[in-house]
Order: structure tokens, then C-alpha cells, then sequence
């Protein structure tokens, strides 16, 4: 029997539209044929692989403020959909306001990949191991979305609804990602575990944002979002609410992680077991809720 390593990419036909309108029409039309795609880095490797065979690739990379970075200070950041993540981590603007997203952008595979693989992609992908998506989560992102009815906002918080599955309509395309400003005196960090320093998806992925809130019982409030441990990215609500209602000390941050693990429904798979990844949801936690305090003291 002959192994074929490398499969050629199926055929296809690349459609460039115009306009946003013009994308919407076409990809309602030939749903079910028709895919978006930004960078491709998702969209390739799982039709090379045989997931995936549409007829129709639609390049959305040109379209009407797909390529925008800019930040307002009244209202926030607002990012393309087309923008890749190089140039996110390299914005002084996401630099200065949003360190989080940068340095989440810089856990994603290789300097070579990330100048194809977007933010948005990343999110649309949905996939729970998507790195940048608890940045994204934990700033309360919003989504610009163009469809056949024109153009709405969606919260990201709602906009997973199982592994590659969202709330996207026939004809739907992601303009943007919208985020607002971040909390006065926030700190945050990434932890990702993985199998190897580069190239390989989380085992386990941890985002945590911490910020003063004198309304808040603790003085504080903290946000955390986790990968891999769920058909969805988590919100692990527990623990966010022990931790607004308690007083911060090392015992809460370790109650609060054991709870974050306790909210994980968590598979087993070629990267790790679903008991290993409770472990390991409940020690990076712990680590990234104290390193965030730290930084808050
Ligand atoms: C070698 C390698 C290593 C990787 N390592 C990582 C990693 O460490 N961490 C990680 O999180 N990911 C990783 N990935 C996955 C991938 O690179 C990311 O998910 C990336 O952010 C996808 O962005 P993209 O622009 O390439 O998306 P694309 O492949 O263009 O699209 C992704 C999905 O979104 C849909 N889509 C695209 N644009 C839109 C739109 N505007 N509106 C609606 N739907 C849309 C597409 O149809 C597709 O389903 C890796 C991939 C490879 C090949």
C-alpha cells in the first residue's frame, strides 16, 4: 500500500469579490460551496487534508476595513480581519493598551505562519484551542459582522457554539474584531502549554486579566478564559465570581483555579489525557492568577 504524504490541495475556484455586499450575495448563494478565507492557514491545511472541499474560496482579505488597526481613545481597538498577527504584535498601539493580545499572538506557531494567520481567522476557525480567542474574550471583544441584511455587531462571549461551529449566517462575513477599552490598571498574561515550544496547538491554554473594581467585594475583578479544555473556549464563571467576592490572598487564588478546573469538560486526545488537562488547568491558574496579582499589588 502507498502512503501519501503530502496530498495535493483539491480543486477549487478563487473568487474575489469587490464589495462587502458583493461577498455576502455570493457566499449566501453558494452556501454549503462557497468559504471565506483570510489567511488560509486553517482553511489549506484541512482541505489538503481532505475536511474540507469547497468549490468556491472567497478571498475577503481586500474588502472595506478588513485591513484597519486603530485605536480610539474614547472607544477601544479596532482590528481587521485581515490584519495578521505580525503586524498585531508589532501595533505600539496593542503594545501600549493591549499587551495581552500581543502576547498571545506571539504564542501562535511560527514568525512565518503569523504572517498569513489573522485574529479573526483564529476566532472564525473556532476551534477551543485557539490561542488569541481568550484575549479576545477576556477584553470583551465584539464582532463586525457583514451579512445579506448589512452590517451588526455580535459579543464574542456568544458566538461559539461547539468545535467549528458559531453563530455565523449563510453569508456572513467578519469584518473586525472590536475591543473595548481595556480596565483602568488591568495586567494580564497568557499561559500556554504545549507539547513543544513552537508550531504544536495547546494542551492547555490560560488567559487571565486582572483590574481594580472598587464595586467588587475583593476590591478586584478578574477575567479568565481557557483553551483546549472544552468544546467551546471557557469562561470558567465560578471562579471570576469567587474571586470578585473573596478576599485575594494565595488560598483564593488556589480555591479559585481548583474551581476554574471544576467548569472544564475536557477530552482525551493526542496531545494530553482530560485528567492531566483538569491538572493542568488547575496549576496554570494558579500561576497566571498570582503573577497577575503581583502585577495589580
Ligand atoms: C503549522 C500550523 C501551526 C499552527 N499553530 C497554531 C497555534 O499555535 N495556535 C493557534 O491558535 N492556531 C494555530 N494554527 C491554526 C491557524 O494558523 C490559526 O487558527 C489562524 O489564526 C487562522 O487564521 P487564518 O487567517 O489563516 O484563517 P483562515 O484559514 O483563512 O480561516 C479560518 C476559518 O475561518 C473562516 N473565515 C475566515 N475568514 C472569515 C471571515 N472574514 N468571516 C467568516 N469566516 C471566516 C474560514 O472559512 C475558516 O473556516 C496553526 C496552523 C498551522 C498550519
Amino acid at each position: 500500500m502507498t502512503i501519501n504524504t503530502h496530498p495535493a490541495l483539491p480543486e477549487f475556484e478563487y473568487f474575489r469579490p469587490e464589495t462587502l455586499v458583493e461577498a455576502s450575495e455570493f457566499l449566501a448563494r453558494y452556501h454549503g460551496e462557497a468559504r471565506p478565507f483570510l489567511g488560509g492557514t486553517d482553511v489549506f491545511v484541512r482541505m489538503r487534508d481532505g475536511f474540507l472541499a469547497p468549490k468556491f474560496l472567497v478571498d475577503v482579505k481586500n474588502l472595506d476595513g478588513t485591513n484597519d488597526l486603530y485605536f480610539e481613545p474614547q472607544a477601544g481597538l479596532t482590528l481587521g480581519a485581515a490584519v495578521n498577527m505580525n503586524r498585531v504584535i508589532a501595533s505600539p498601539e496593542v503594545q501600549a493598551h493591549y499587551p495581552l493580545l500581543a502576547e498571545a499572538c506571539r504564542s501562535v506557531a511560527s514568525y512565518q505562519l503569523r504572517t498569513r494567520a489573522t485574529v479573526v481567522g483564529n476566532i472564525c476557525n473556532a476551534s477551543p484551542a485557539g490561542d488569541t480567542i481568550g484575549a479576545c474574550l477576556t477584553f470583551d471583544g465584539v464582532l463586525n459582522i457583514h451579512g445579506v441584511s448589512g452590517p451588526r455587531q455580535e459579543p464574542l462571549a456568544a458566538f461559539f457554539l461547539g468545535p467549528g461551529k458559531t453563530t455565523l449566517k449563510p453569508g456572513d462575513v467578519v469584518t473586525a474584531i472590536h475591543l473595548p477599552l481595556p480596565p483602568e490598571g488591568c495586567a494580564g498574561t497568557y499561559l500556554k502549554l504545549g507539547r513543544n515550544k513552537l508550531s504544536d496547538l495547546s494542551i492547555v491554554g490560560v488567559t487571565a486579566l486582572g483590574y481594580p473594581d472598587p464595586s467588587r467585594p475583593s476590591g478586584y475583578r478578574f477575567r479568565l478564559a481557557l483553551a483546549s479544555v472544552a468544546p467551546v473556549p471557557l469562561v470558567p464563571a465560578q471562579a471570576e465570581t469567587y474571586l470578585a467576592n473573596d478576599t485575594i490572598t494565595p488560598e483564593s487564588i488556589r480555591e479559585a483555579a481548583r474551581l476554574a478546573a471544576e467548569d472544564c469538560s475536557p477530552i482525551d486526545d493526542v496531545r494530553g489525557s482530560a485528567r492531566y488537562r483538569k491538572q493542568m488547568v488547575r496549576n496554570l491558574s494558579a500561576r497566571a492568577l498570582t503573577e497577575v496579582w503581583e502585577r495589580l499589588k
